[in-house]
Order: C-alpha cells, then sequence, then structure tokens
C-alpha cells in the first residue's frame, strides 16, 4: 500500500493506491494554513487517517507537486503555492508519519503513472505531455525518468515555440505553454475575435463546444493548436527519440477536435528517421485518479 498526494494550488488529494487502483481516498485545502508546517501538520493526519481506517499501514508515500525537486525532496518557491520560500516536504512529512516519502515535480508524476499505470505502460522510452493551466512534461528514457543535473530536466512546456512571441507565466517569450496551455488557446480565441460570451466562461470547453458547433473561430483555434504542439513535439521526438507521446489533460480528452489535426501536424513536422515510429495517443488513466496514481509511482522508483 502506497499512499499518493497530490498537491495543487488550491485542493491537496490523497489516495490509497493498491497495485495501481486507488482504494481509499480523502483531500484537505493547500490555503489556509497559515504555514508550511501547518500545512504539513494537516497533510500527516490525513495521511495517517487514510492508512488507519482502512486497516492496511502504508509503506510508502509519494507526492507529486509543482516545482518539486526529486533530488532535494524540496517544493522550491512554487508560484501556485501559498509558500513563497523552499519547503522541504518529503522529510517533514516522514518526520511525522514515520512513513518514507518521496517528493517529485506533478508532470513527472503524471508521466511516471501512466508509465506504470497508463497508456505508455511498457515503453522504455516515452513522452507525457499534460495540457492544463500549464504545459507539464515528463520524459521516460532508456527505462528511466529523466530528471537532469538539476532535477528539473524535461520541461517541453517552457521551450521556445516563436521568437519574440506571446508572454509566457515565467517570464520569457514565445513559449509552447503560452500557445497549447488553457491561457494560450483562450487567447488564440480572442486574437481570432471569437465570441465575447464564451471568453467570459473560465477553461475552454465552452470553446471546444463552440467548436463541435461549427463556429469558425474556435475551430481555428485548435488547429493552431495542433499546429504549435505538432512542432514542440517532434523538436523533443528529435531529441529524445520517445515510442509513444501520451497527451493528457482535458483539452486532450476533447475526442478528434484537438488530436486528428494534431496527428496530421505531427506527421508532417517530424524528421523522416521517425515517420511511423512514434505513437501519439490520448491519456488511458481515470482523469480524477490520474496525478494520485503518478504520485505513488514516485515511491515505487
Ligand atoms: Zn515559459
Amino acid at each position: 500500500m502506497i499512499i499518493g498526494i497530490d498537491i495543487g494550488g488550491t485542493s491537496t488529494k490523497l489516495g490509497l493506491v493498491d497495485q495501481g487502483k486507488v482504494v481509499a481516498r480523502k483531500s484537505l485545502p493547500t490555503t489556509g494554513h497559515g504555514s508550511a508546517d501547518a500545512f504539513t501538520d494537516a497533510l500527516a493526519e490525513a495521511a495517517g487517517q487514510l492508512a488507519t481506517d482502512n486497516g492496511q499501514p502504508a509503506t510508502a508515500i509519494g507526492i507529486g507537486a509543482p516545482n518539486a525537486n526529486q533530488l532535494t525532496g524540496i517544493i522550491e518557491m512554487a508560484p501556485n503555492l501559498p509558500w513563497k520560500h523552499d519547503v522541504q516536504l518529503a522529510r517533514m512529512l516522514e518526520l511525522r508519519t514515520g512513513i518514507p516519502a518521496v517528493l517529485g515535480n506533478d508532470a513527472n508524476a503524471a508521466a511516471l503513472g501512466e508509465w506504470r499505470y497508463g497508456a505508455g505502460k511498457g515503453c522504455k522510452d516515452l513522452l507525457m505531455v499534460t495540457l492544463g493551466t500549464g504545459v507539464g512534461s515528463g520524459f521516460i528514457a532508456n527505462g528511466q525518468l529523466l530528471l537532469g543535473s538539476h532535477g528539473n530536466a524535461g520541461e517541453l512546456g517552457h521551450t521556445t515555440i516563436v521568437i519574440d512571441g506571446r508572454q509566457c507565466t515565467c517570464g520569457r517569450k514565445g513559449c509552447l505553454e503560452a500557445y497549447v496551455s488553457i491561457r494560450g488557446i483562450r487567447e488564440t480565441y480572442a486574437d481570432l475575435d471569437g465570441d465575447p460570451d464564451l471568453l467570459r466562461e473560465e477553461g475552454v470547453l465552452c470553446i471546444a463546444k463552440a467548436a463541435q458547433q461549427g463556429d469558425t473561430a474556435a475551430l481555428q483555434t485548435f488547429r493552431h493548436a495542433a499546429r504549435w504542439l505538432a512542432v514542440g513535439l517532434a523538436n523533443a521526438v528529435a531529441i529524445t527519440g520517445p515510442e509513444r507521446i501520451v497527451l493528457f489533460g482535458g483539452i486532450a480528452r476533447n475526442g478528434e477536435l484537438l488530436m486528428a489535426p494534431l496527428r496530421e501536424r505531427f506527421r508532417e513536422s517530424l524528421l523522416n528517421i521517425y515517420h511511423g515510429r512514434v505513437d501519439l495517443v490520448a491519456s488511458a488513466l481515470p482523469e480524477d485518479d490520474a496525478a494520485i496514481l503518478g504520485a505513488a509511482a514516485l515511491a515505487t522508483l
């Protein structure tokens, strides 16, 4: 039994994982605890309850969090989390629970989850890309999660796709994330003079629905997103040569709206030696469980 913990900007989800299945869950708000210490107290209590309630002692804890460094076990000044300083979360939680804890970047955790339990099962070389508020990615190369010398390798979302392009949240310009994240897709729809009423709603689901009903600007928006993403993915393929790319997140789940133009553009963008050698698929994991499973997979490394 492993406890998988997914720390998000607003809520933190815990799950008891048994052989790739989430068998019990708990959650707590990430914000409002006052300090990282107080948050860790609440987290340790929830983790303890999760194990006790189910009469199953947990042997390990895996934690996925934004800006988490697997090499150091530290969450490094995450802009979307309440603490604006480094937090040694793995150690702090271990001290409170007595259970060994591994901390990793949420995008890497997602890649591991997909690799162990989802659409990437059996692959030695895999690229997993999460399309959401941001664009996260994790690379499995030669059967190992790629961490790099500082623990933060594999930031495909912050590779430049357009020189002097859109402003990105990282402070640079033209990153892939600025074009194919939820924010990026909304910005494209606005640039194409899309329906302002739809932009009053949150997210991209309403734009996807409009595209399915034939809204020209919405259809164009997804075609543009497919073009940018295809170039980003083809560039990544040229570097690590994955056999499969798994796309995760609500944007990838809108049926063929993105996937159909993406496959076509991806074929065109790919270096010829890779033609027919890289699968492009959507995630096979249940959306609610994926982050917890991924976090749990961190503890099995
Ligand atoms: Zn960026």
